[in-house]
């Protein structure tokens, strides 16, 4: 596991971090002891220092009038809106979603929640949420992958915030069709009512923290955002693991 450590080339570096990283496997499992983008050694991080700095952290959370927000401001109305991340083509953050989206590494999604909840939680001028709800994915792809890597970049916020996760509010509304062609499904993707709010109880004069994985146009979060507003709902916020950058 810390193949590094016996391969002796960060001696002292290693022996310091060892209890650290021993310490982080037994509180989120089986974590990775490599950087997700270049395969260095990363002390325990999903990012090596050197990706890190390529990654950019956002302001996101010091920052209220942001990137992520300005880009939803057009489409809908929210208190908050935050990416840890920035997403750009062949940076740490694409091997990041990469990974969680075709290799079932499940444990980076939950870390960088973490990472998320602790950001969120050090925040004074927002008010906190009540629940969060992961926004849902493709059923069929869901199907194939078996979990839907918004809702374990959720979970690692839940660990930190202990704000409960409802997953019982939203439903895509292509999970109730059997039967669709590509291009039927291409041309649902693009509509306005991807979504169902099946449970208005649910949301009823709550504030919610609305959590996905990337945001590239912002449809898929205002489809999201439309559902859950025609209920009786107070605040909607936006988090996100990165932000898509052209
Ligand atoms: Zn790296």
């Amino acid at each position: 596991m810390f193949t590094s450590y016996t391969n002796g080339h960060y001696h002292g570096v290693a022996k310091k971090n060892y209890f650290k990283r021993a310490l982080g496997a037994l509180s989120a499992g089986a974590l990775p002891q490599k950087c997700v983008a270049c395969g260095q050694e990363s002390f325990g991080g999903v990012f090596c220092l050197t990706c890190k700095v390529l990654a950019g952290e956002t302001d996101h959370f010091s920052v209220e009038r942001n990137e992520t927000l300005s880009r939803m401001t057009l489409r809908c109305e929210l208190e908050f809106a935050a990416a840890l991340g920035i997403f750009t083509k062949g940076g740490p953050y694409q091997s990041l979603l990469h990974k969680l989206k075709y290799r079932g590494v499940f444990t980076l999604g939950f870390k960088e929640g973490r990472r998320f909840g602790i950001k969120y939680m050090q925040m004074s001028t927002i008010p906190k949420a009540d629940i969060i709800i992961p926004i849902p994915s493709h059923w069929r792809r869901k199907l194939k992958r078996g979990y839907n890597q918004a809702e374990i970049f959720a979970k690692g916020i839940e660990r930190e915030t202990k704000i409960p996760i409802r997953t019982d509010v939203l439903r895509t509304r292509l999970g109730i069709v059997s039967q669709t062609t590509k291009k039927r499904e291409e041309r649902m993707n693009r509509t306005y009512d991807r979504f169902l709010c099946v449970n208005p109880k649910g949301v009823a004069k709550k504030r919610v923290l609305l959590v996905d994985d990337v945001l590239t146009t912002g449809a898929t979060a205002e489809a999201a955002i439309t559902a859950l507003n025609m209920k009786a709902i107070k605040k909607i916020q936006l988090g996100l693991l990165a932000l898509a950058m052209n």
